[in-house]
């Protein structure tokens, strides 16, 4: 099987060029002006951009959470990112508290595994790291190929880890020639918050943006360098979104430290003001949430100087009637009651306080 596209306008990183691409199999075998070659399929691609594939290093595909997946496959989500030029996905398997990373491993490998379209890989979050866990990151390494170690400074009680097992993870993970990446938020600043507004019956979609202020992503971002920078492993922050945590990484280039940061589109072109609403703001719920405009332009910046050097999407998509499934929630924290003991369902579900302040 071979493919010639011919007269596309070449882009690489380093050059931006017209010419024609051979293909044989999997390989580009010639690029070159006019090339004198017979193809079983020509594409005329004059007047076009042809690009290499690109990678999307941050996606969630038929993730298992609060009950129900994430609502793309593997077979639909690497589809649609070949829609968009992006040929190679990087998906994150979890570890479940008391699962080996062979088993979440696995797990993983029996949704990828023969569905997916395009190509992918996975990093591997490392949510109860102990002996028996520690004595698998060689494994991952060696023999699965997985370097790539996340982990969560957030979400207590489920998949957070504290700075004992975050220290003992970096310095196993630089031996074996790895790297931790992080979600950075203060996950005990977030409890507190998330159970005050609670309690206060705050249950908006603004009140998930406000129980992770900005505060939260940049103590935790400098924490999380801190670690990296005093075991010397090398560390990447995930979907950063705000002015203050690229302030604590820019703080540990002083020291001459490299942490490399991520951040995703929804951070560069949405913001907070989408929560202003009732319910409809749960269409922008995420995790850390959209913030201000002065943290797009921060982001912005970043980019250009270097600090950035990550463009991902966390693609995690939900179905509008998984995203009702958080009213019922709200709905049953409001008035103690279970909503199917109240007769409550979606469609008639109307009313929620407006949050209006800040
Ligand atoms: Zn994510």
């Amino acid at each position: 099987m071979s493919i010639l596209i011919k007269n596309g306008r070449i882009i690489t990183a380093a050059d931006d060029y017209v010419a024609d691409i051979f293909i044989e199999g999997e390989t580009i075998s010639a690029i070159g002006k006019n090339l004198p070659v017979q193809a079983d399929t020509v594409i005329d691609a004059t007047g076009k951009l042809v690009f290499p594939g690109g990678i999307d290093p941050h996606v969630h595909l038929a993730m298992p959470f609060m009950g129900t997946f994430s609502s793309d496959t593997h077979e639909t989500g690497t589809r649609a990112a070949l829609f968009g030029g992006t040929t190679t996905v990087i998906d994150f398997v979890l570890q479940k508290q008391g699962q080996s990373l062979k088993d979440a491993l696995a797990d993983w490998n029996s949704r990828a595994r023969g569905t997916t379209v395009g190509d992918y890989s996975f990093h591997i979050a490392v949510t109860d790291f102990n002996e028996d866990t520690k004595a698998e990151i060689k494994v991952m390494v060696e023999e699965e190929g997985i370097t790539s170690f996340k982990t969560f400074m957030a979400y207590k009680g489920a998949l957070m880890i504290d700075d004992r097992q975050m220290i003992g993870l970096m310095q196993e993970v630089k031996k074996q020639g790895g790297m931790v990446t992080v979600h950075a938020t203060n996950g005990d600043v977030i409890d507190y918050l998330t159970a005050k507004h609670r309690s206060e019956g705050k249950l908006t979609p603004l009140y998930h943006y406000l129980s992770q202020p900005e505060v939260t992503e940049a103590e935790a971002s400098g924490r999380f360098s801190d670690m990296a920078d005093y075991t010397g492993c090398p560390g990447y922050i995930v979907h950063m979104t705000c002015e203050g945590a690229l302030n604590a990484v820019r703080h540990a280039t002083r020291r001459n430290q490299k942490v490399f940061v991520e951040t995703c589109i929804q951070y560069l072109v949405l913001d907070a003001s989408l929560y202003e609403q009732n319910f409809e703001g749960a269409k922008w719920v995420m995790s850390p949430p959209l913030r201000e405009k002065k943290d797009q332009q921060s982001l912005w910046a970043g980019i250009n100087q270097g600090l950035v050097q990550v463009v991902a999407t966390d693609h995690c998509p939900f179905m509008w009637e998984q995203k009702l499934m958080g009213r019922m929630i709200s709905r049953k924290f409001r008035t103690g009651i279970q909503p199917s003991k109240i007769g409550w369902n979606c469609s008639t579900a109307r009313g929620f306080t407006k949050a209006t302040s800040r």
